[in-house]
């Protein structure tokens, strides 16, 4: 470590990303302590459904939404969902400070999770792009935190990312505050495709967003992304909410 390194990381020591527990630099840029690692429910080590990754028991390959959307011959407009963690008592503090911007360092930690999560998972990535925000959540002016995670996941997966490929064509209600029935209503049609639809025809293109819940997002996404012309889409999260197990 170089001098200016030294007082810099005195200045601004790195922390985990969950708990805040200052922690020795790391080459990697993921900082999680030994005691989150242990708690924290990895989606590469649980069993989630192999197209929205929600996580599932034990014998099962697709979750009931997921079978019974099937078998009535639907299907998502998504290809396909993966999460790096569970959203949980474990992960949701750390999360939330990176969201509303208090911990932007975090960026580092989870952009890795990610990367580290859809590496070798899925069909050769052309293109990357992230959940446009919601203006009235963006408490710190100007941090956009699926930006910043999603510029994270293009350098280390070494896949082009391109900002504004989406954009939000009307306001919604907070999702949180919905079933998951009126989550899909709330979002229909709340994406558009804004660039020209030339960069993304016939590409493979993997959106990034913080927290999955229903999956409602990503697949309002998707069918803005797939009515423009792209091949496959996919999504990833930091985190995803374990709704058959909670
Ligand atoms: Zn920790
Ligand atoms: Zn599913």
């Amino acid at each position: 470590m170089s001098f200016i390194d030294k007082i810099l990381y005195i200045l601004y020591p790195e922390k985990c990303a969950f708990c805040g527990k200052v922690m020795p630099r790391s080459e990697t840029g993921v900082y999680i302590c030994a005691e989150c690692m242990d708690k924290i429910r990895f989606c590469v080590n649980e069993r989630c459904c192999s197209i929205c990754g929600t996580p599932i028991d034990q014998d099962k390959n697709i979750c009931g939404e997921c079978f019974d959307l099937r078998k009535s011959g639907g299907s998502m407009n998504y290809d396909r969902i993966i999460s790096a963690c569970v959203y949980d008592e474990n992960t949701k503090g750390g999360i939330l400070n990176f969201k509303r911007g208090f911990a932007s360092g975090s960026y580092k930690t989870f952009g890795g999770m990610i990367a580290a999560s859809v590496s070798g998972k899925l069909k050769k990535i052309d293109l990357i792009a992230a959940v446009p925000p919601r203006k009235e959540r963006m408490r710190n002016p100007g941090f956009d935190q699926c930006h910043i995670l999603a510029a994270e996941v293009s350098k280390r997966l070494e896949v082009p990312y391109m900002k504004n490929i989406l954009c939000r064509v009307r306001e919604t209600t907070k999702q949180t505050s919905l079933s998951g029935d009126m989550r899909r209503e709330n979002l229909f049609g709340a994406f558009e495709v804004k660039i020209d639809p030339g960069f993304i025809n016939k590409k493979n293109i993997l959106v990034i967003d913080d927290v999955k819940t229903t999956g409602s997002t990503f697949n309002e996404c998707a069918r803005a992304l797939k009515e423009k012309g792209a091949a496959h889409v996919y999504g990833a999260s930091v985190a995803e909410t374990d709704f058959e197990n909670s």
